[in-house]
């Protein structure tokens, strides 16, 4: 039977993640017991800004009752904002429709320190529902081509991959592969306060890219090791790096280091990968990132190999492309 209209859910959670929600003081003052959002709010010229500063710190993720997580992002051109009912909250929609949510809580571990006097909220781990996610090496590589004289060769839609005020507290140095071993005994702390203090059932690794695979590898095993000694596996690891070389993506399998794998190709079609991502046609290439796909399925096996996609991209007014193009293209997956 074909299916005609998507579920409530999946809609709502659509509508979301491309609208967003306007601030309002309830979403503030839920920001101060919920898990922090890494990226502002950032108020529009001319909206209204209780905080006097431009932006305001919001709260990361939003459950409806059915247990739907959805990211929390801020637009002041949003339909949807967040007020207060009795100890919760409702997302109220300016034509009417409202929906009980809660957000997720901010753990106790991020209020506390590591064994050197490090905040935990400061090494690299972040949490999405049951999923901790690992991130000691936040800085990409791509982005800095553009310092040696060409244009930078960054993913077009990127912004988290910029060297900043987090690669610098994690210690990353840019040029290099290791992280300084303070970084992984910090990442160790607070992971393990993390699985402490509620239930997770994922945990998923991630970083900036470098530009030599190989290279990319090592570093994601050494991490892989680092974690896997404070999981004892207990809970399934995903290696989320980009695309790998064969030989590292044999000694993560066979060192029993991840249960799965993500190597986020963002789109689908080499044309539009080389113009989107310049970076990972560069120094990967798209065949090659298909490539890396496949072999990881001949270690890991179906299910547990991922690629994610960037939703709509194909649509940005500079690919040309009809959104029955964009369709035809995602059909071909
Ligand atoms: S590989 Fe692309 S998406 Fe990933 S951090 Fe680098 S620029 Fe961003």
């Amino acid at each position: 039977m074909t299916q005609v209209a998507l579920p409530d859910a999946v809609r709502l959670k659509l509508e979301l993640m491309f609208e967003g929600v306007r601030y309002t003081d309830a979403l503030g003052a839920a920001a101060e017991q919920a898990f922090p959002n890494f990226y502002p709010y950032r108020f529009q010229p001319g909206e209204r800004d209780p905080t006097g500063t431009g932006h305001a710190t919001i709260p990361y993720l939003m459950w409806t009752a059915d247990g739907t997580t959805v990211r929390v992002k801020g637009s002041g051109a949003s339909r949807w904002r967040v007020e207060s009912k009795g100890d919760g909250f409702l997302l109220i929609h300016d034509g009417g429709e409202s929906v009980p949510i809660t957000f997720d809580p901010r753990p106790a571990w991020m209020n506390r320190t590591t064994s050197d006097g490090t905040p935990m909220a400061q090494t690299g781990i972040s949490l999405h529902g049951d999923m901790a996610v690992v991130n000691v090496a936040p800085g990409c590589q791509y982005f800095l081509a553009d310092r040696q004289g060409g244009p930078s060769l960054r993913c077009t839609f990127c912004t988290y991959g910029a060297p900043d005020a987090r690669t610098a507290a994690l210690g990353q140095d840019m040029a290099a592969t290791a992280l300084p071993v303070a970084t992984y005994r910090r990442m160790q702390e607070t992971l393990a306060a993390a699985i402490e203090d509620r239930e997770i059932r994922n945990v998923y690794l991630v970083g900036g890219s470098m530009t030599d695979w190989h290279e990319e590898g090592e570093r994601f095993i050494t991490l892989a090791r680092h974690v896997h000694d404070v999981l004892d596996d207990r809970v399934p690891v995903s290696c989320g790096s980009g695309a790998l070389p064969a030989e590292s993506q044999r000694r993560l399998h066979g060192e029993g280091l991840v249960e799965n794998v993500c190597f986020n190709l963002e789109v689908w079609s080499r044309p539009l990968f080389e113009r989107i991502c310049p970076g990972k046609q560069r120094f990967v290439g798209y065949d090659a990132w298909i490539g890396s796909l496949e072999t990881a399925v001949g270690l890991w096996g179906r299910e547990h190999v991922y690629s994610a996609m960037v939703a709509g991209i194909e649509l940005e007014p500079e690919h040309g492309l009809t959104w029955v193009d964009a369709a035809d293209l995602v059909d071909e997956i």
